[in-house]
This record gives C-alpha cells, structure tokens and sequence, in this order.
C-alpha cells in the first residue's frame, strides 16, 4: 500500500496574514490553525507542526507519542510566550493523521484539538472523522440550537480546546486499520465554514493526484468567500499488490542483503 499526499494553503480574501501551517512530512500530516494578535498566531501553529514534525523522526509510532508530541506542543508555546509577553494569548489548533503501529500492524492515528478537522472519504462517502472543540459542538450536542445555526451562530469561532493553555487540553486520538483506496482531508475551518460536505468529497475526489486535489479544495473555499486562511492536506492511501508497507517516506530505500 502506498501512501500519496497533496498540501496547499492560502491567506484568503480577507486576513492579511496566514496563520495557518501546514505539515506533510513521512507519514505524519498536520493542520494547525493558530490565533491571537500581532501576527502571534503563526509563531503558535509553526511550533504545533514543528514540533510534531518530531514524531516522522520516530522509527515506529503509537498513539501515545501523538500525545506525548501534542503535550510538548502545548508546552513550547507557553514557553514562547513566556519569553515573549507580545505573544501572550497565542494558541492553536490541530488536526492530523499519522501510522501508528496498533495490536502489530499499521493503523492511522487522526487526531485533534480545537476545530480543524479529519474527514474520511470512502467508496464516494464523506465522514467527519474529528469531533470539533468549539462552542457551536457543544451547544448542538446539547441540543440548544441546530447543526444549520450553528453555521451563523456569533460563537461559531470560539474554541473550547487548544495548544496554548495553561492546563494541557486533552487532545482525541482515533486508531483504525488502513483501507485500501480511502482518501482524507484535513483541513482548518476556513476550508469547512466555507464549502459544504458534498463539494468537499466531489473536490477530494476530483483528481487522481491528491496535490491537485488539495488544490482544488482550496481554490473553492477562497472562491466562496475566503473569508478566513484556507489549508488542506489531502492523503490518498491506494493498493498496490507489490507493496505491502504502509509508508510514505519518499527517500530511496536500500533493499536488505545488497552490498
Ligand atoms: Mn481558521
């Protein structure tokens, strides 16, 4: 099984900065969607991505090392803001995908903080994976408003879990097996707030190459409105009788026994 991925990112119509960052390195994809002022919110979403970037280093992964990872995260921006107060308030969310290895073999690991998200596409069906940390979830789960206000709802931006906060939020990690042809997006909201589920899963879709795929989500959003930085990763797993590896390392491989 092989593993292909396609990353791409934009500012939109109406920010001035990104402060989305974007991560795809080996195996391990990550979105993270910073926040707080003078331009705070990128230094918190490039120290969540560059510090999981740290887990492709790893040999062999489990869910405990996302953990772990997304612990260290949360350390390093209050530590950065510590040392510097102009940063005081910055954080970010995260959302990813990764192989872990689970019960002997290779599972994914999605897992997140905050709002962005993990979809699972599937034999032309879109899933939302991920659980979004937000005021909105909450109060549809609690059945105060419905899924259609939340989409206008004044509150619909407020986060209720992110890196960056004092006491360590608990991130969601799930573990399942591969499938062979699946594809997932992630994505920060600017991408969901802006287009529907259906035109996210034609998008996904669209395109053999999961780069143009990528692509193709994001020109959509901004299209739609822009409204917020847009990022997406898109993650094709294909089959591939001669490969039985779950691996996305793209570095040559030497074979065992030569020289
Ligand atoms: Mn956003």
């Amino acid at each position: 099984m092989i593993v292909r991925a396609g990353a791409a990112t934009d500012v939109g119509r109406q920010r001035k900065h990104n402060e989305d960052s974007v991560l795809a390195e080996g195996s391990v994809f990550v979105v993270a969607d910073g926040m707080g002022g003078h331009a705070a919110g990128e230094v918190a979403s490039g120290i969540a991505t560059t510090t999981l970037a740290e887990l492709a280093g790893l040999e062999r992964r489990r869910a405990e090392d996302v953990v772990e990872a997304l612990q260290r995260a949360n350390h390093r921006i209050l530590e950065s803001v510590a040392s510097h107060p102009e940063q005081s308030g910055m954080g970010t969310t995260v959302a990813g995908l990764t192989v872990v290895t689970a019960g002997g073999s290779d599972h994914w690991a999605v897992f997140n903080v905050g709002d962005s998200r993990v979809y699972r596409c599937i034999d032309d069906r879109l899933n939302l994976v991920t659980v979004d940390h937000s005021e909105v979830r909450e109060l549809i789960d609690g059945g105060f408003i419905t899924e259609e206000e939340a989409a206008r709802h004044p509150l619909r931006n407020v986060v209720t879990r992110s890196l960056g906060s004092e006491t360590a939020p608990t991130p969601d990690v799930w573990v399942f097996p591969p499938h062979p042809g699946e594809r997932f997006v992630i994505c920060s909201d600017g991408l969901s707030n802006e287009l529907a589920a259906d035109d996210i899963r034609r998008l996904a879709t669209g395109s053999d190459d999961p780069q143009q795929a990528a692509e193709a989500l994001v020109a959509a959003a901004v299209q739609a409105g822009g409204r917020d930085n847009v990022s997406v990763i898109v993650v094709a797993l294909d089959a591939d009788e001669q490969e039985q590896d779950l691996d996305a390392d793209t570095s040559p491989r030497t074979s065992a026994g030569a020289g």
